[in-house]
C-alpha cells in the first residue's frame, strides 16, 4: 500500500568555506557539494528505502528537474510533483572548517504547490494507505483535510515548528512526530502536554536518548542504538519516514518506533541527507 507525502523538494548547495564570511566579505569556497534535500524528500527516500511504495506530492522549479530526476531513481513516484516556472526549493549552506554552518532556505516552488489538485490526486489511493506531511509546503490543511475526507490514517511531522501552522492540524492527526524542542514549543503555545493533544499517538524523538511513544496505553521509552554521530541532518526525517513506512507494512507501533531508531542511528554516522538515507537491508 503507498505512502502519499505532501512535501518539500530542495537543492541543498553546499559551500564549504575556510571561515564564515564577514558582512562585504567575498570568500573563496574550498569545496562545493549539490544534494537533494528538504524535508518531504527526505522522508519519501526512507519510506522508500523502508521497503513501502510512495508517491511525493509537490513541486520543483525550472531548475529542478535534476531534484525530480534523482527522486525517481530512488524508487519514489513523482508523477504528482509539478514543474513550474520560478526557482525550486534550495538551501545556502555554508559550513565551516569546525562545522559551524550558515542556512539560507528559498521555499521556491515548495510554497507555490496547487492545492485544488489534491482532491484528484489523492482519488487514487486506497484504504489502507498512509499520507504524511511537514511544515516546509504550502497547502497543509487543505492536504489534512483531503485526506481525513478518503478516510487515510494521517502522520504529520511538526517541523520546522509553526504554532499557527500546526495548531488546526492537530484534530485532523492520527499521528504527531516531533523532537524534544518542538515538542516543547507546541506544549507553550497549546498548554497541552502531548497526552493531552487530540492526536492518537504522539511520538517525540529525543536525539541520542532515544524516543518517547505517548498513546493511549500511557508513555513508552525506547533507547537510541549507540553510535559515535557525524552529522544528524535529517536523522528526524528518516525516522518519520521509516516509522510510517512501518506502520503501513502492519508493524505495531513498538517495532515501528524500534525500526525508525535503527535507520536514524545509522543515517546519524553519514554526512549529506536524502542521497544516504540507509537501506532497510543495511540495518
Ligand atoms: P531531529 O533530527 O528532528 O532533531 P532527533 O535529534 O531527536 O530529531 O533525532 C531523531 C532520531 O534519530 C532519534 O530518535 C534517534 O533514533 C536518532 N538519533 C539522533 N541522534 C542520535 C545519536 N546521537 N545517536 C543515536 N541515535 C540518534
Amino acid at each position: 500500500m503507498p505512502v502519499w507525502n505532501l512535501g518539500s523538494v530542495n537543492a541543498d548547495l553546499v559551500f564549504q568555506v575556510p571561515h564564515l564570511p564577514a558582512p562585504g566579505e567575498t570568500l573563496a569556497a574550498t569545496d562545493f557539494k549539490r544534494g537533494l534535500g528538504g524535508k518531504g524528500a527526505n522522508m519519501s527516500v526512507a519510506v522508500a528505502r523502508a521497503g513501502s511504495s510512495v508517491h511525493h506530492i509537490g513541486a520543483v522549479g525550472e531548475d529542478g528537474l535534476w531534484m525530480k530526476e534523482r527522486l525517481s531513481g530512488y524508487g519514489v513516484s513523482v508523477d504528482h510533483v509539478a514543474e513550474l516556472a520560478g526557482p525550486s526549493g534550495q538551501a545556502v549552506i555554508e559550513l565551516d572548517a569546525e562545522g559551524e554552518n550558515r542556512i539560507i532556505i528559498l521555499s521556491g516552488a515548495n510554497a507555490r504547490i496547487d492545492v485544488f489538485g489534491l482532491d484528484e490526486i489523492l482519488s487514487e489511493a486506497q484504504p489502507g494507505d498512509w499520507a504524511i506531511f511537514q511544515n516546509e509546503t504550502n497547502g497543509l490543511l487543505d492536504f489534512a483535510r483531503a485526506v481525513k475526507a478518503r478516510g487515510l490514517p494521517l502522520a504529520h511531522a511538526a517541523a520546522p515548528f509553526d504554532a499557527e501552522a500546526v495548531a488546526p492540524l492537530l484534530e485532523h492527526l492520527d499521528l504527531l512526530v516531533m523532537n524534544e524542542v518542538e515538542a516543547a514549543q507546541l506544549e507553550a503555545a497549546t498548554g497541552m502536554t502531548p497526552a493531552a493533544l487530540p492526536v492518537a499517538d504522539v511520538v517525540i524523538t529525543l536525539g541520542a536518548k532515544g524516543a518517547l511513544w505517548v498513546g493511549a496505553g500511557g508513555e513508552q521509552r525506547f533507547e537510541a542504538p549507540k553510535v559515535t554521530p557525524v552529522d544528524t541532518t535529517g536523522a528526524g526525517d528518516t525516522f518519520t519516514g521509516y516509522l510510517v513506512a512501518a506502520l503501513e507494512q502492519g508493524l505495531d507501533m513498538a517495532d515501528a518506533i524500534t525500526l525508525a531508531q535503527k535507520a536514524a542511528s545509522v543515517m546519524v554516522t553519514r554526512l549529506g541527507t536524502a542521497d544516504v538515507i540507509p537501506l532497510r537491508d543495511e540495518l
